[in-house]
């Protein structure tokens, strides 16, 4: 894996609509991202982002990206699985 992890990383998950991509949590300070909430966590494959307090609440939203993600959600609303994708 070349992933840029970068500045503020915490944890990152495959993503399961997508197989090659992954949901990544930041510390949305030190990423200098700009969210309400101190985790940021964002869907790679659609640049999706949300943001939480709580850790165990960032992790709940990075297994279940369809939860913020509007693309993730079309995944799921579809039944299509994005093999194909890049
Ligand atoms: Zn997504």
């Amino acid at each position: 894996m070349s992933h840029d992890l970068g500045p503020g990383y915490i944890a990152e998950g495959r993503n399961p609509h997508v197989p090659s991509e992954k949901v990544v949590i930041y510390d949305a300070a030190e990423a200098e991202i700009d969210v309400d909430e101190k985790y940021a966590i964002v869907c790679d494959s659609h640049q999706s982002v949300t943001s939480e307090a709580f850790l165990s609440d960032a992790r709940a939203d990075m297994e279940a990206p369809e939860g913020f993600c509007s693309g993730c959600r079309g995944l799921v609303l579809h039944g299509y699985s994005a093999k194909e994708r890049g």
